[in-house]
């Protein structure tokens, strides 16, 4: 099968599933499979507003933080972890009110930040302030096996600084 005779089958086979009410994330598979723009956030105009967790057509939202541990600096304070110094794990010290942000000891001073995507409604607190005070390795992600593919993004026609922009797919 040519490039182009697999891509219109897959699109096809994408329409078509429609009307058999298939799982969003099943048609996002095809719709990345046939090389299909999706919608995805730019980390740089993106301002972590909080309207991604309110405006999504999903509940919650499909959208998710995501450390790039590349930029991240391990800290033992993490700005994105915890309101002010010194790090306390009280709850009101803590940035995320969903428990979704796990702190793991992996040096002597060395901590490591994941996120359990399944607590997490990206609100985009903890981006924020990691945008603000620390290395920005925090940022938010549209995530493919949640999102929709709508044909109007709803967050993308909310969003102040249009960081949601429909781009071929490029895995983070
Ligand atoms: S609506 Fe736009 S600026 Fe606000 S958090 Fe989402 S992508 Fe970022
Ligand atoms: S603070 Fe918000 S965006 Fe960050 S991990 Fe928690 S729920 Fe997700
Ligand atoms: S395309 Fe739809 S499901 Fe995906 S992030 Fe936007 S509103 Fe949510």
């Amino acid at each position: 099968m040519t490039p182009q005779s697999r891509r219109t089958f897959l699109l096809n086979a994408a329409r078509g599933a429609g009307g058999l009410a298939l799982a969003g994330g099943a048609v996002a598979l095809l719709r990345r499979a046939a090389g299909v723009p999706l919608h995805q956030i730019d980390a740089a105009r993106c301002t972590a507003c909080g309207l991604c967790e309110t405006e999504c057509v999903r509940k919650p939202s499909a959208v998710k933080c995501v450390n790039d541990f590349a930029k991240c600096g391990y800290c033992e304070f993490c700005y994105g972890y915890y309101y002010k110094a010194p790090p306390s794990d009280d709850p009101q010290n803590l940035v995320c009110k969903q428990k979704a942000l796990i702190r793991r000891k992996v040096g002597d001073v060395q901590f490591e930040y994941t996120i359990d995507e399944s607590k997490c409604t990206g609100c985009g607190k903890c981006v924020a302030l990691c945008k603000r005070f620390g290395n920005g390795s925090f940022r938010l992600e549209i995530r493919r096996d949640l999102c929709k593919e709508c044909n109007r993004c709803t967050i993308g026609a909310a969003c102040a600084p249009l960081a949601i922009l429909r781009q071929p797919y490029r895995p983070a």
